[in-house]
């Protein structure tokens, strides 16, 4: 048992048997019997181990264990497998805290995600993805307006919303998986907000669509497509651009992107899909936008990141019904306790919270 999770945290940490056993200061023999099972860690030699792949000593004891299943990964062809594992150990380890949370807490407030009724079982052009995020829309209460804490209302709907920050050169886009039968979607934590927010709706779009889409379409193009109309509906899109184009002026898409947290470079593409501009204003704009850098980096104000709450709000939860103690508190919220006290203390302004 402690063993499996030694190996786990190791292939989180993205460290063979030869660095690990480098970092605690013994042989690599000895590492690996102990993630066989052959032989049992002392407690020092634990802690060491704790120390060196940066997780508590509880998490070699910890008895939920999870799975990713039916992964999908934006541009992962690009990713090394061992960053790949680093991330799915990241976010393995955080569901596995979601979850053991889920167990202590009598009845969880998060009901469990269920699929709107009512979308067709088919979908047969990039079109018809509009009238789906349309459906999901009303099912879900969200009219046609900004939809402003994104994650929170995906949340909500019984979604995990994981952010990782295991890889920092900003590689990872993000993910969507099944973990014991719920979804879970995954997002870098260091992208800006619009970023973020077109991931998370992409990834629902995997979600929705998987089990839906006709063959002849491709994937990734139409969870692009429920992406830009599950954040701005058409009828919204008409509404702000007008039906025909034939320029925009960039300061009209910054005030768009603050509105809807859609990026700048993503309105001129949703524009494109709906016809409010042909193929060749669509090329112009992106040749102007490319000779100005926009198309790596935007002008104008960011938009602020996302935050994941529900976990965070679950946990004071249950210490305030003192279903935890402090310290579990800490520890599944991923805080030393110094940490933890100070957001306890709600006066404390910054918070260092890795959910
Ligand atoms: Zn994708």
């Amino acid at each position: 048992m402690i063993g499996s999770r030694i190996k786990q945290a190791r292939r989180a940490s993205g460290l063979s048997l030869r660095e690990l056993a480098d970092k605690v200061g013994i042989s690599a023999m000895s590492i690996s019997k102990y993630e066989n099972g052959q032989v049992t860690p002392n407690s020092s030699i634990l802690l060491a181990l704790a120390r060196a792949l940066n997780v508590r000593v509880e998490y070699f004891f910890r008895t939920i264990q999870v799975s990713l299943h039916e992964v999908e990964y934006r541009k992962h062809a690009k990713l090394p497998k061992k960053i790949l594992r680093q991330i799915e150990g990241d976010v393995i380890e955080q569901v596995e805290r979601y979850m053991e949370l889920e167990e202590i807490l009598p009845v969880s407030p998060i009901s469990p995600f269920v699929v709107p009724k009512g979308l067709p079982a088919r979908v047969n052009s990039y079109d018809e993805i509009e009238h789906i995020t349309n459906h999901i829309r009303d099912a879900w209460d969200l009219g046609r307006n900004p939809i402003q804490d994104l994650t929170g209302t995906l949340e909500e709907r019984g979604i995990k919303i994981i952010q990782t920050n295991a890889v920092h050169d900003m590689q990872f886009d993000g993910l969507a998986a099944m973990v014991n039968g719920n979804p879970v979607i995954v997002v870098g934590s260091e992208w800006p907000g619009d970023r973020q927010r077109f991931t998370l709706a992409h990834e629902l779009g995997h979600l929705i669509l998987k089990e839906r889409l006709n063959r002849k379409l491709e994937e990734e193009t139409a969870a692009n497509r429920f992406a830009g109309a599950f954040l701005v509906p058409a009828a919204e899109a008409y509404k702000e651009l007008g039906r025909k184009r034939t320029w925009f002026e960039p300061r009209e898409l910054c005030v768009l992107k603050k509105a809807y947290g859609l990026s700048m470079n993503a309105w001129l593409h949703r524009a494109h899909e709906l016809g409010i501009i042909n193929d060749a204003t669509h090329l112009e704009l992106i040749k102007y936008f490319r000779k100005l850098g926009w198309h790596k980096q935007e002008p104008c104000d960011k938009y602020s990141r996302e935050e994941p709450q529900v976990f965070m709000q679950l946990v004071f939860h249950a210490l305030a019904e003192d279903l935890i103690s402090e310290s579990k508190s800490a520890e599944l919220l991923g805080l030393s306790i110094t940490d933890f006290r100070a957001i306890r203390k709600v006066d404390h302004v910054k918070t260092v919270v890795n959910q």
